[in-house]
């Protein structure tokens, strides 16, 4: 899953193994053949009927209060002791989705288990309202008591027996987790949210398999984790029937239906299925070819690293708008963001880079999550360290113009830091309880920092023997679940060094080092420079990685790669008098490498005058940390940044300095510096927009341009002119999307036509889907404070945060820097709102909100409310707590007398 990635097929191995677990499979599961196929023709009406009539015969047996009823959710203790228990899991089930959305959904499931002991009750999880189980019975119709309390269905003992036990279940399925919309719906069930809509055992590793039907309307379409066997029209329904899965997790677990195109390519004798709702044909026409490329590319890459066959065989890919991630790897059937895998003609080379490596990011999790699975979500950082580490592997070939190892470095460090460097970090590997709370354990650390762990890794275990460890990894744990202690036991047999010790601290503690240089003349005219490590808790941590050292004069320059596993280690001495010393010049090291004083005022003038790219970027890096620990003011590293502009050629690098001046611009410089520099700030954009020849960097020009303007009428101006389409960029062809982003603009500007260009822009927008997030989103930008205060009151309503990157986007629009002072007051009520919105939100949910409520604030009044918030919640949950610390981190710091 991402924010947010095999020799030549034949290793027979894993295909006889393949066909004997399905063999045995056909023996010992009952098949539902006779039954499916009658409840796949029964409409919602009769299941009624038959509901009521099997009510009358045999009336509910609620379960006596001797049997001990587990809390909500998902514990540990439960999971452990299911996992002890229960074996052989096969959901046979049966969904009938009417077209109207205003009319429920029913499932019908044959559950097969083994079972060692029928000791004690059998607790499936099904977190539904009350009532939405309807019958339970065994195979022969006969009625099995059952009780549903706490989002657990549960079976009496007397009820089981030891072996094979078959329960057939009908019920009304949850939408909780079903993205239900006009003309699609598809399920997002990571990370224990099957249990919202079907009962099952919902924890990672009681893996299972999965028989499908789908009962869908006429005229569209369905995928599913299995292939597709069977297809009949009837009564202006389709019944799709889909092959029986390969265990896998209930989190993995997956199907979409709807109104969807689909294109169908082969692949080394495997078809791939792409399914699509784009309107815009042009655009697929300009996208297609990459992305089956990038898919292929990236499958062919695992299969040579891994020595594994694609473990799943069917690879279909959905296009999904408004997407709540950036993907999501269901075997057989990946969700992708839409935007981000269908580019627009203004794409730049970062987000083709971002695309290539989101698909390498999902393929990759085929074997690196859905094959081999954390046994606790405690270790989903696992999954995605593998997803994200091997994606950079796999990415670097397509693009081989590109500076990977730069690209490495602006990727994950800044990302990273920003989380670790707060009183919110969270170590990679965090403790989790109860399922409840997984969600939280999902940031920047786990998609960021563990990548730069897993390269240091690689670097102390050498490239070859880390591959040998992991294949043997994959083989030890196919089809099955491992824990990160599993696999840095095996890696230990691969290495000489002592990995646990390593481990440790970079995978099990939270927070970054700090590092110092020092220098002192020797003898004989050298200087001796000396790196001291600094442990921003005051625990005395050593973090053990290879740093190189390098030092720059005016004749000359050296590097040192030195080992750092104490406080202190003392660099060869340098022969010459430096200009200035950087403390990391590479993408490998990873803290806070503060410059001496007498570089970081040298690199402050004469940064452009690095010749290396990488090492230009290790330096940005550093006075970036630097500035935002008050040791460089904001103001002297904008301008920096906008004299660096003027000659960088490096379009990463561009990237970064241009997203910094933003950043800088609107969260660190006073009011009165942003009105002095706004003119100048404008005119440099504007001149390198006009005169970039790149069309990725005109994106980027134009981008920071529109959203770096102050309310001044001739910048307004400019705006309202190119979205009129009067003032035609030169060489720039300006997609809808842009035109979108410019009418938001002027609306946040108060420009007096506001009305009118948001009137208009609802009709440019094509997409319908684009179309109706874009009318949603419209009240957000409103210049009247009543309709902005309704429309935030409103957000309180579930209802309205049902598509939750649209609820994101209109709560930044609401706190937007230029809204800072009247939105101040939503920060109380958008931080009470915190904990429902984890409960009934995806993941990546409440770090979105927080960042879209607090991000944007600067002021003495934004921090004392969060700060008083902490405190009047002193049981507040731990994990919300360090969200709340790390999305607040800058208005924190900015204002260090609140305390
Ligand atoms: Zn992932």
């Amino acid at each position: 899953m991402l924010m947010p990635y095999g020799q030549k097929r034949g290793n027979e191995i894993i295909s006889i193994d393949m066909y004997a677990l399905r063999a045995k499979e056909k023996t010992k599961f009952k098949q539902p053949h006779i039954k499916t196929l009658r409840i796949m023709n029964l409409t919602k009406h009769f299941l009624k009927l038959s509901f009521c009539f099997l009510m009358i015969l045999f009336p509910f047996y609620p379960l006596q209060a001797q049997q001990q009823i587990p809390a909500k959710g998902i514990s540990k203790q439960l999971a452990l002791e299911r996992a002890t228990t229960i074996s052989d899991i096969n959901y046979q089930l049966s969904i009938h989705i009417p077209e109207k959305l205003t009319e429920s959904i029913y499932g019908h499931m044959w559950l097969n288990l083994e079972l060692k002991t029928n000791a004690n009750p059998l607790i499936l999880d099904f977190n539904v309202p009350a009532g939405s189980v309807r019958e339970v019975t065994f195979e022969n119709g006969n009625p099995v008591k059952w009780e549903h309390k706490n989002g657990h269905l549960i079976i009496p003992s007397s009820f089981l027996k030891k072996g094979h036990n078959l329960f057939i279940l009908d019920f009304k399925v949850g939408e909780q987790s079903l993205n239900r919309n006009q003309e699609f719906l598809y399920t997002l069930f990571v990370p224990a949210r099957a249990s919202t809509a079907f009962p099952c055992f919902d924890q990672p590793d009681l893996k299972a398999r999965f028989t499908l039907d789908l009962d869908i309307p006429e005229g569209w379409v369905a995928t599913a984790n299995g292939k597709q066997t069977k297809f009949q029209i009837r009564d202006h329904r389709q019944l799709v029937n889909f092959e029986t899965t390969q265990p896998i997790s209930t989190y993995l677990f997956s199907f979409v239906a709807g109104k969807f195109k689909t294109l169908e390519k082969k692949h080394n004798d495997i078809s791939y299925r792409f399914f699509y709702r784009e309107a815009d044909s042009l655009k697929m026409k300009r996208n297609v070819d990459s992305i089956f490329k990038q898919v292929f590319m990236s499958v062919d890459w695992m299969e040579k690293y891994t020595g594994i066959k694609q473990p799943f065989g069917k690879y279909d890919f959905i296009a999904i708008p408004s997407f709540q991630y950036g993907g999501m790897e269901h075997p057989g059937a990946i969700l992708y963001n839409a935007q981000r895998l269908i580019l627009s003609e203004s794409a730049t080379q970062e987000d083709e880079l971002n695309r290539a490596n989101l698909i390498a990011h999902e393929t990759a999790h085929l074997w690196f999550g859905d094959l081999v699975t954390m046994k606790w979500f405690d270790d989903v950082w696992l999954k995605e360290v593998f997803a994200n580490f091997i994606a950079d592997k796999i990415v670097n070939p397509m693009y081989p113009e590109l500076n990977h190892q730069l690209s490495f470095l602006l990727a994950h460090q800044p990302r990273a830091y920003a989380i670790d460097r707060t009183q919110g970090a969270n170590p990679i590997q965090q403790t989790l309880n109860n399922l409840d709370e997984a969600g939280s354990l999902y940031g920047n650390i786990i998609y960021h920092k563990a990548p730069i762990v897993m390269d240091q890794l690689e670097q102390l275990m050498g490239e070859d023997q880390l591959r040998a460890g992991l294949q043997k990894y994959l083989q030890t744990y196919r089809f099955g679940n491992a824990t990160w202690d599993d696999l840095i036991s095996i890696l230990g047999n691969f290495s000489t060094k002592d990995l646990k010790a390593w481990s440790d601290v970079w995978v099990k503690e939270p927070g970054m080092p700090h590092y110092v240089v020092s220098t002192t003349q020797t003898a004989d005219h050298g200087l001796s420079i000396a790196v001291q490590q600094k442990d921003p808790s005051g625990k005395n941590r050593i973090w053990p990685q290879y740093l190189t050292i390098s030092t720059f004069g005016k004749s000359g320059q050296t590097s040192s790669e030195i080992f750092m596993d104490k406080p202190v280690s003392v660099v060869p001495p340098v022969p010459f008098e430096p200009l200035y010393i950087l403390p990391n010049s590479t993408e490998r090291g990873y803290g806070y490498f503060e410059l001496d004083p007498k570089s970081a005022s040298y690199l402050l003038k004469n940064i452009q005058t690095i010749a290396d790219p990488l090492i230009r970027g290790a330096a940005w890096l550093s006075l970036h940390e630097m500035m935002i620990d008050n040791k460089i003011t904001p103001i002297d590293y904008f301008n920096t940044l906008c004299s660096s502009l003027k000659e960088e050629n490096e379009e990463q690098l561009i990237n970064f300095i241009v997203a910094d001046i933003q950043m800088t611009f609107w969260k660190f410089l006073d009011q009165s510096q942003k009105s002095t520099v706004s003119e100048f700030l404008s005119n440099l954009l504007q001149t390198k927009l006009n005169t970039s020849e790149k069309k990725s960097l005109k994106a980027t020009f134009l981008k920071a341009f529109v959203y770096t303007t102050m309310e001044n009428a001739k910048e307004m101006d400019t705006l309202y002119a190119i979205w009129m389409g009067k003032k035609p960029i030169p060489g720039m062809k300006l997609p809808e999307t842009d035109y979108r982003m410019i009418a938001c603009e002027l609306a946040l500007l108060n420009h007096p036509d506001a009305g009118n260009v948001l009137a208009n822009q609802v009709a440019r927008v094509k997409d319908k889907d684009s179309r109706e997030r874009f009318v949603y989103l419209i009240p957000s930008l409103s210049s009247n404070k009543k309709v902005r205060d309704q429309f935030f009151k409103q957000l309180s309503d579930p209802k309205m945060r049902e598509h939750e990157p649209w609820a994101s986007e209109a709560l930044s629009y609401l706190n937007h820097p230029l809204r800072e002072s009247v939105s101040e007051k939503y920060i109380l009520p958008g931080l009470n709102l915190l904990e429902e919105i984890r409960s009934t939100g995806d993941i990546f949910f409440p770090v979105d909100w927080l960042n879209a409520l607090l991000s944007n604030h600067s002021s003495p009044a934004a921090a004392k409310t969060v700060r008083t918030f902490l405190k009047n919640h002193p049981n507040y949950p731990p994990d919300l707590r360090m969200k709340i610390l790390q999305s607040a981190d800058n208005l924190l710091r900015r204002n260090p007398s609140i305390q």
